[in-house]
């Protein structure tokens, strides 16, 4: 049975230390991200009460055929999205991994995001497996766009973006459900899933695939997990502690106990 903390948005002083304890013996420690860990940054994430589900239809907004048959509904999603992720700043939880990298104790995070908040917090080895809001491409001739440049030939979400160059529509650098991911980054991501002896799973719904397998790959190899969530889900059973609770909260309050416990504070 997985340690689980039923207090809901308290940071509990025991699983705390339990957690810093389990960063102390691990010796090779991987993130894994999902939207969670931004929603204290104000980017809502899709799953949660008031999500971006709720709102935009998954199927009717999210999927590749929906952006290839509907673009004009992508950028009506990103007008609203774009300023969010703009103003977003990296929060506690953010920082809290940057720290853990320079103190030898966060090999890498892979996430799922596509916000950019983790490198503008600090970590410096950051697997996009969605991709990314600040880039795109045209699906005719591959030219790179900026996201500046996709805001204004989209009219700031009024029209859908299209290359300047053959008027083909810009696809934005960000994953649609139904389409494959980077296999180098997702072949890299699994690699270093299964070669952790600790992964530290954070703000993760652990519903979209591949990315929710890759717990897997660290338990297999006998490595331990570390859930940091708001609620507890039927994937708990999985983890070996599980910390409830907003990330921005535990996570640096881990970070803190980890360097007490090594004797780094
Ligand atoms: P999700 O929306 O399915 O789940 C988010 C999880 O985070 C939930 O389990 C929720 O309980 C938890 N959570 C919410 N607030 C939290 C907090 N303060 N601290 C800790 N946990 C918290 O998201 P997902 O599993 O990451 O996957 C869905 C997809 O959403 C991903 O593919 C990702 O690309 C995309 N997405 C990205 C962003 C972003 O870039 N910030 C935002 C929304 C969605």
């Amino acid at each position: 049975m997985p340690f689980v903390f039923r207090q809901e948005f308290e940071v509990d002083e025991v699983c705390i230390k339990r957690a810093a304890q389990m960063i102390l013996e691990a010796v090779q420690v991987v993130a894994l991200t999902g939207a969670g860990i931004s929603v204290e940054s104000g980017i809502p994430d899709f799953r949660s009460p008031g999500g971006l589900w709720t709102k935009y239809d998954p199927l009717l907004y999210g999927t590749y055929e929906a952006f290839v048959n509907h673009p004009e509904r992508f950028w009506e999603m990103a007008k609203e999205l774009n300023p969010l992720l703009e103003n977003a700043e990296p929060n506690p939880a953010h920082i809290a991994l940057a720290e853990l990298e320079r103190l030898g104790k966060c090999r890498a995070v892979i996430t799922q995001n596509i916000d950019h908040l983790h490198q503008r917090a600090g970590s410096t080895d950051v697997l996009e497996l969605h991709g990314t809001h600040r880039s795109g491409h045209c699906t005719s001739c591959s030219r790179v766009f900026t996201l500046e440049e996709m805001k204004e030939l989209s009219c700031g979400g009024d029209q859908v973006a299209c290359c300047p160059h053959d008027q083909t529509s810009i696809k934005p650098d960000v994953v649609f459900f139904g389409e494959p991911l980077d296999s180098r980054v997702l072949s890299r991501a699994a690699e270093l899933a299964s070669t952790s002896d600790l992964m530290l799973v954070v703000g993760c719904s652990l519903e979209v695939y591949p990315a929710a397998a890759l717990p897997d790959y660290t338990k297999r190899r006998k490595g331990r997990l570390i859930f940091f969530n708001t609620v507890s889900t039927h994937h708990d059973a999985q983890a070996d502690l599980a910390c409830l609770g907003m990330a921005g909260e535990s996570l640096p309050a881990v970070v803190e106990a980890y360097k007490k416990l090594a004797g780094l504070s």
